[in-house]
């Protein structure tokens, strides 16, 4: 079994530190959540690299919320459950297609500045969506934009302490109540954050794949964590790959965003040959895992590891005016798109699952609360309907800081809380090579295609690395690496429980979705197992 701790310490033996408010991670979440805490709490935020370094950073498209008198919740609610297969919490659901556009406005208030259009926030339409609702900032660059204002904001707010390159090693639980969280700063110190509430902000976990558009950041250390101190964690079978990235060597697995085929730009294989008429009526805007599994296939046909993606039909001023971070980035590598096919394959973009919440964004364990990326909320069902993840962090992050203003002081001693594994020795093989491993295993395995056999190999793989569990971990490296691992296992065991397709998880041996047995979520906990629970209100 998967040990409750990472490490062996002794509360007693090291350094403690107090607060009122741990934020763990500075994406969207973060930021938000911190800054509407600190109004009336002291509130330090930690994250692992620097305080831009997100996965919010690097979002394009936009941000998603019902601001055009022609649109409505209804609308928005009803395009979110259909992506979602109908596998969301549309009690959630509501939550954000109503509470959306107030959690816009206090961006805004917090300096973000979105397109404006005739003095009125230009709104776009993107696939799946019935009306225009999609904010953005410079062009293709929203999440930037959010990241940018908001850390100038907690840098000007003196109620926050942001401790950047330190690492969430646990969370200190006790009698499932959180007291706080064990770090290591970046000269591999150790320290206990003791807080009256914790709020688990640390993203998604798309680095459990070799191909991926997520930061480096983006390991899944939350849920781990979050599994570890004894939460509930739900949906980890639901990972939504992009099908298209960049796949150009030297080059990072760059999104090149839907917006682009909804430009009309076409998909074609190695040959020049469009495709897409084989696998679906909407062609290159079908849905994203209908896409997603088309251009696998076409790879597999046709003996390569990309297909074009081809937008040369354009007239090159609009492609640069409309795309101009997908054009510079491009061009940084030798590709000019307006003349160039873009290669591309699927890369791991979202996790649709997590640790699990409540309306008010409590997790199971009490004082501890998960927002972003990181939760299962329920609104994202079986697949992400595009831009709904930003405006989920908002609307939750709100919801939180409300729920914190109640909460009594922590009273809990903690002072004799230790804990010792006794394990042997520190790592001697190298991390970097056996992180590489695990990607590949996680891709081969459990991509976008799965089947029994596949997942039990893959599974089998995992295992075999387990080891780690045993050393004495103290670099970074090697907890964000024993982190991956959890997280991969669990992702790995669910999608082998599920025995159909539906959203972002495909079986070749179960094709068709099977509501008759599988309109029930996979919950895992550490010590309870694999639990199943009812879809509550479908
Ligand atoms: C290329 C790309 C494009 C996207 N485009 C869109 C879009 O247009 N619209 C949309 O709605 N969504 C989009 N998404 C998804 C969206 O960006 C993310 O879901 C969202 O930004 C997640 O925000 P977050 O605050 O939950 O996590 P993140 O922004 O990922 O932040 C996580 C934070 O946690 C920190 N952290 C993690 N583990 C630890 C630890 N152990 N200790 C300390 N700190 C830790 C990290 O350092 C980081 O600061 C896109 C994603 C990508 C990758």
């Amino acid at each position: 079994m998967i040990p409750k701790y990472l490490v062996d310490f002794d509360l007693g033996e090291i350094p403690v530190r107090e607060t009122e408010v741990i934020v763990i991670g500075t994406g969207i979440a973060g930021l938000f959540a911190a800054i509407k805490a600190s109004k009336d709490r002291r509130v330090v935020m930690i994250t692992k690299k620097g305080l831009m370094e997100s996965n919010t950073r690097y979002a394009q498209g936009g941000i998603a919320a019902v601001i055009s008198e022609e649109d409505s919740p209804e609308s928005h609610r009803d395009d979110t459950l259909f992506a979602g297969a109908d596998f969301c919490l549309r009690s959630a659901v509501d939550v954000l297609v109503h509470e959306g556009s107030e959690g816009v406005r206090d961006l805004i208030r917090m300096g973000t500045a979105f397109d404006q259009e005739n003095g009125e926030l230009a709104l776009t339409q993107e696939a799946a969506h019935s009306h225009r609702r999609i904010l953005h900032a410079n062009g293709d660059a929203t999440g930037y934009e959010i990241v940018r204002a908001l850390s100038q904001k907690v840098r000007e707010i003196e109620n926050i302490e942001i401790l950047e390159h330190h690492y969430v090693i646990d969370l200190i639980t006790e009698k499932d109540e959180c007291l706080g969280a064990l770090l290591q700063g970046p000269d591999g110190e150790r320290f206990f954050m003791r807080a009256d509430a914790t709020i688990l902000c640390s993203g998604g976990a798309g680095q459990l794949y070799r191909y991926t558009t997520n930061p480096e950041v983006a390991t899944g250390d939350g849920v781990a964590i979050a599994y570890r101190a004894g939460a509930l964690i739900r949906d980890m079978e639901f990972i939504q790959f992009h099908p298209t990235a960049l796949s150009y060597s030297g080059a990072p697995r760059f999104l090149i965003s839907e917006a682009v085929r909804g430009e009309g730009a076409v998909l074609r294989n190695i040959h020049g040959d469009r495709f897409m008429e084989k696998y679906h009526p909407q062609l290159e805007l079908a849905p994203r895992d209908i896409v997603a599994r088309a251009i696998v296939s076409e790879m597999e046909a046709t003996k390569s590891t990309f297909v074009y993606l081809d937008i040369t039909h354009e007239l090159p001023e609009t492609v640069k005016n409309r795309f101009p971070t997908i054009y510079e980035t491009c061009i940084r590598y030798g590709l000019d798109i307006t003349s160039d096919w873009i290669p591309v394959a699927p890369a791991a973009h979202y996790m649709m699952g997590g640790v699990q919440t409540n309306l008010q964004g409590e997790t199971s364990i009490a004082r501890l609360y998960a927002c972003g990326e990181v939760s299962s909320t329920g609104i994202h069902g079986a697949n992400r309907l595009a831009s709904n993840s930003l405006t989920e962090a908002i609307v939750f992050g709100r919801r939180i800081v409300e729920q914190i203003r109640e909460l009594a002081p922590l009273k809990t001693a903690w002072e004799n809380i230790s804990y010792q594994e006794h394990r042997t020795g520190l790592v001697h093989f190298k991390i970097s090579e056996r992180k590489l491993k695990l990607q590949k295993t996680m891709v081969r395995h459990v991509g976008v295609r799965r089947a029994e056999d596949l997942l039990r190999k893959g599974l089998e793989e995992l295992q075999q690395q387990t080891d780690i569990f045993g050393y004495e971990l103290r670099q970074g490296e090697e907890l964000e690496y024993a982190n991956m691992l959890t997280c991969a296992l669990l992702v790995t065991e669910s999608a082998l429980a599920r025995q159909e397709s539906r959203g972002g998880h495909y079986r070749e041996d179960y094709p068709e979705r099977r509501d008759l047995d599988w309109l029930k979520r996979i919950v895992r906990h550490r010590e309870k197992g694999m639990l199943e629970a009812a879809i509550d209100d479908i």
